[in-house]
């Protein structure tokens, strides 16, 4: 329930703040003091006519204020009890007004003069010079990391924000910010909408649909790309007007299955960068396990070029002599073709795939499933809710019902004789604790893992897991796929492509002396030049000026490039 100060506060400031109107808040105040002193002041003399006093009119008003403020000098008293109860009365509602209610009034006043303040500071309009830019329509962890790597590929982006404080918090850290309400079609107006690349609907679903309709308002042309948490919410987006909706959990489980592997091993095309191909493919239980680069001669067999081998989301880059040891994945780049040829090249000699257990039956750990029984693997599945067992039953060929943090249960599932293991639940920590147990009792195992934290990467790489990827990876690519009109790109978690331009220290130098694994972390995989592009360069290829370095790193990675080199 509501306290009679904060009524009484909301009373003197509320509607105020509301419309904007801070000095109104003392006006009231002011108003309320004056009717209040005034009522006392009258009631005072009627109880000193009561006890027989007389007064003049003026020592009615010294005596309400010298009692309300509690100074009460004591020089006029009432003798009788009603003239004593009314003193009490007129104390207790002084210290209620002017002890409680004026402060707060006071901070109320200078909350809305704050927030009159903050509110010129953000513009309700973006630059009129803006354009081919993305709109974001919610700021949070993903939306900041997007706008980060949006920049790095030269893109500008705005986000929407209705809050003036938190969009001045957001201005104060160099978001790019515009102020208007998701429900107003000048809002999308404001932001440019017309000129834009792409909007991004990225709240819940309900808000998402209110936000496709509204911006579609101001332009039919320019593409939106929603993301969704539900297939319900997928089909109403679309209705609405979204012309790509990313249902994250569905992308998720195919991600995490497509690494697991069913049958003769496979090269898998994760995405393709200007014209070039670019496929995983696993080492383990292959004819290339143990062998080095030259040894392996992929490049002869294939055509297609190893630039780099990645062993739990680390990159080592792809040398003659660097050994292909069966705990990592390489990764190549060519045209499709070579990566046919790869394939019929790891079928050779290869084991078979053999039992896959996925731990996690939410909407993930069933897509997960799905994707594998399509590939014809045989699919335990666990999960500690009863309620997901008919659900389950029907997609896995296994069904355990269980808390996997319960040995009894880790060695029901049978996780020794699993050739790959599946992590999904939603809570990183029990995700790492897994990994930890999975790879102790099963140390060939695959084991490929969801995270929901991107900062909890590092952690389930050190557990044990081969392959990691987030939900908002999964997104952030999606959307830098739809700006780049291209297919997303999952590498593993914070893996991405970037192309530079070839900094002017480098210009002349061969690409062996440049310095840029070493000192950045990044592994080259092309150099473009005027209309050529040169998968995995030699050593000794000279970097010309103005043309383009492609590798691939992670964004930290990145700006050390920019910091070293820039
Ligand atoms: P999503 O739908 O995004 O996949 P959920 O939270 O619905 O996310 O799915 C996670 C699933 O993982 C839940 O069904 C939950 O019961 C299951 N889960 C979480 N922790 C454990 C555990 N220790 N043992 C077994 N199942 C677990």
């Amino acid at each position: 329930m509501k306290s009679t100060i904060a009524t009484i506060v909301d009373l003197l400031g509320g509607e105020a703040r509301r419309n904007d109107l801070g000095p109104l808040i003392i006006l009231r105040f002011g108003a309320l003091l004056a009717l209040v002193v005034a009522l006392f002041s009258v009631l005072f003399h009627l109880v000193m006519a009561a006890e027989g006093q007389e007064h003049e009119w003026f020592t009615g008003v010294y005596w309400t204020l010298t009692t309300m403020s509690t100074l009460g000098y004591g020089d006029i008293v009432f003798q009788s009890t009603l003239g004593r109860a009314f003193s009490m009365l007129v104390l207790v509602t002084g210290v209620l007004l002017v002890l409680v209610v004026l402060p707060f009034g006071f901070i109320r006043l200078m909350i809305v003069w704050l927030e009159a303040q903050l509110r010129t500071r953000v513009d309700t309009r973006v630059p009129r010079h803006l354009k081919g830019h993305v709109i974001v329509s919610m700021y949070d962890d993903v939306a900041d990391e997007l706008v980060g790597r949006l920049a790095h590929a030269g893109v500008e982006s705005v986000v929407i924000e209705a809050d003036p404080v938190r969009a001045a918090s957001m201005h104060a850290d160099k978001v790019p910010v515009v102020r208007g309400e998701l429900g107003m079609r000048a809002t999308y107006e404001n932001s440019a909408f017309g000129r834009a690349k792409l909007l991004l609907a990225n709240a819940s679903d309900v808000v998402n649909t209110n936000i496709v309709l509204t911006a579609r308002e101001a332009s039919e042309r320019v593409p939106i790309v929603a993301t969704a948490t539900n297939p319900e919410g997928e089909a109403v987006l679309k209705l609405a007007g979204a012309n790509q909706v990313v249902l994250t959990t569905r992308r998720l489980g195919r991600q995490l299955a497509i690494r697991v592997p069913v049958g003769p091993a496979k090269a898998l095309t994760v995405g393709r960068y200007k014209g070039i191909a670019i496929a995983e493919f696993p080492i383990r239980d292959t004819r290339l396990g143990g062998l080095t680069l030259k040894e392996a001669a992929v490049r002869t067999h294939t055509g297609l070029t190893v630039f780099a081998i990645a062993k739990r989301g680390h990159l080592e880059r792809g040398l003659p002599g660097t050994v292909l040891r069966e705990d990592c994945i390489g990764l190549a780049a060519g045209s499709s073709e070579q990566v046919d040829a790869l394939n019929r090249y790891l079928a050779e000699g290869a084991s078979e795939g053999g039992r896959v257990v996925v731990i996690g039956g939410g909407r993930v750990g069933r897509e997960v499933v799905r994707s594998l029984d399509a590939r014809g693997a045989s699919v335990g599945i666990v999960d500690r809710r009863p309620s997901l067992r008919d659900a389950l039953v029907e997609i896995a060929d296994e069904v355990t019902i269980g808390d996997m943090t319960d040995k009894r249960v880790i060695e029901q599932v049978g996780i020794r004789t699993a050739s790959s293991l599946v992590l999904t639940t939603n809570d990183d920590a029990t995700n790492i604790f897994l990994a930890v147990y999975c790879r102790k009792l099963n140390p060939d195992a695959i084991i490929v893992s969801r995270v929901t934290s991107p900062a909890n990467v590092e952690a389930i790489h050190r557990a044990g897991a081969d392959f990691a990827v987030s939900d908002s990876e999964i997104m952030i690519q999606s959307i830098l796929a739809a700006v780049r009109g291209s297919q997303p790109m999952i590498l593993g978690e914070g893996l991405d492509l970037f192309g530079a331009e070839v900094p002017r220290s480098l210009v002349g130098k061969p690409l062996s002396d440049s310095g840029i694994l070493a000192r950045t972390g990044l592994s080259v995989f092309a150099v473009e030049g005027k209309g050529t592009i040169e998968a995995h360069p030699r050593p000794g290829r000279i970097l010309g000026k103005g043309e383009h370095i492609l590798f691939v790193g992670t964004v930290s990675e990145r700006d050390e490039f920019e910091r070293v080199f820039g």
